[in-house]
């Protein structure tokens, strides 16, 4: 009964969501879980604030603030670096309104690898780049790239470090109207934000040193590790996450998977529905009928070509007989396309459309077609489906789609099978015909065209 109080107490703010109990937007964990998350809350071996912070916006279950405090305290990695130096003090800089507007940066050094780090004084966003040199070139080269990405900042601030007080870094900065500021030698804090940058990236990589999991792991990773880690954890100066203040949006860390996304089941809802409708609503592609209107594929000298033609026959699950004009085509299914069940014809240029039998009737309501997979219905006459016979006395010539039949050979001929009704075909139905479509650009376009 006891333990059931802190939830009594929350009653009125708990809530159930797609089968989680949430206390406002924080999931409640199931104690079977509690260990591991702890264990991702303290990932990067933040201190105990940060991690409050970070289970304020994810997670909650009772007694967490203690665990959270408990489990710092027994972390070997963070009791070991506790005692370096604290913090730089923070320099009373004025706080920017937006990102981007002030960036502090400064080299640091750990084992053996210099890094670039560069604070943007509004969000606290951290970048960090491992680098080999310190060199002036070098530092402008990273400089630019992350110009390129985020744009030129209002203000620099360095130290008088030799690369940040080269000639060519000061003509860089003045030519891209960044002003450039230097604080005051011999009193490097002054460069508060940026110290105190070095410090959380010194300490975090001294952890991770510690740290049975992420010691093997190269640098590199390991800098990125700290860098999602710290960008998305609420910051203790501002309350909030770099990101939320960078970006304006909270970046997807694998807390993130803790909570129900409403988006993503929107998602899964969506492409299920979406799938239900195609199954119900998908056009038989596969049974081509007897007489109806297609357009066939033709690939002739590498130029893709559609053409229209009409059913003739089907031979096997996969092959019809479409006669295109004077020429019988045995052609692939995956080659035909059945008019109007495509905008293909739509967009056929004008000398390809008017294959149809020249009558083509204008507000015709196409034809309902009977679904050939469907019984007929009570009453309803089944006519044999009439074969298109070839005007006697036509050669009737047969390509293979697809096939390398060259100039020189002799065109197989083919006889327009003559036997009864196949019993493959599906059942007759009317001729499916569609007003040809002619487009007649309005007069305005006139003058638009260059011929
Ligand atoms: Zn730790």
């Amino acid at each position: 009964m006891e333990d059931l109080k802190p939830y009594f107490f929350r009653r009125n703010e708990l809530s159930v969501e797609r089968g989680c109990v949430l206390w406002g937007q924080r999931v409640i964990i199931p104690t079977v879980y509690r260990d591991s998350l702890l264990g991702r809350l303290h990932e990067g071996h933040p201190g105990v604030c940060q991690m409050k912070g970070l289970s304020r916006s994810y997670l909650w279950w009772p007694g967490l603030d203690k665990e959270i405090e408990k489990h710092v305290a027994e972390c070997v990695a963070c009791s070991s670096v506790r005692n370096t130096p604290g913090v730089a003090p923070l320099q009373p800089w004025p706080w920017p309104a937006q990102p981007r507007e002030r960036i502090h940066i400064d080299y640091a050094e750990k084992e053996g690898v210099y890094f670039l780090v560069i604070t943007d004084s509004h969000s606290k966003w951290l970048e960090i780049f491992p680098t080999t040199s310190m060199t002036t070139s070098r530092t402008l080269q990273l400089l630019r790239q992350v110009f390129t990405t985020y744009g030129l900042p209002k203000e620099v601030v360095s130290d008088n470090g030799p690369h940040f007080t080269a000639e060519e870094f000061q003509v860089f900065m003045m030519k891209n109207g960044v002003k450039h500021t230097k604080v005051a030698p011999y009193h490097p804090a002054s460069n508060g934000a940026a110290e105190r940058s070095v410090q959380i990236l010194k300490k975090a990589l001294d952890k991770q040193k510690i740290d049975g999991r992420q010691k093997g792991l190269p640098l590199k990773h390991r800098v990125a590790n700290f860098l999602l880690k710290y960008r998305s954890t609420p910051h203790s100066v501002t309350g909030v996450s770099p990101a939320q203040l960078f970006l304006k949006r909270e970046i997807r860390t694998t807390l993130s998977l803790v909570k129900p996304s409403q988006a993503d089941h929107m998602a899964e809802q969506q492409q299920r529905q979406k799938e239900q409708h195609d199954k119900r609503h998908r056009m038989p592609l596969h049974i081509l009928l007897h007489n109806q209107p297609v357009q066939v594929r033709s690939n002739r000298m590498g130029k893709e070509k559609w053409m229209r033609g009409v059913v003739v026959a089907q031979k096997g699950s996969r092959h019809y007989l479409v006669r295109v004009g004077n020429t019988i085509r045995y052609v692939h299914i995956d080659h035909i396309v059945a008019v109007g069940h495509s905008q293909l014809g739509d967009s056929l240029p004008e000398d390809e459309q008017p294959l149809m039998p020249g009558k083509s009737t204008p507000k015709e309501e196409p034809p309902v077609w009977p679904d050939p997979r469907l019984p007929p219905a009570a009453g309803a006459r089944t006519l044999p489906p009439p074969l298109v016979m070839p005007p006697s006395g036509t050669p009737l010539q047969h390509e293979i789609e697809g096939g390398t039949r060259r100039d020189g050979d002799p065109p197989s001929e083919v006889r327009v099978p003559d036997q009864p009704p196949n019993s493959e075909m599906a059942i007759a139905s009317p001729v499916r015909r569609y007003p040809t479509r002619h487009r007649v650009a309005p007069v305005k376009f006139k003058d638009f065209v260059t011929e």
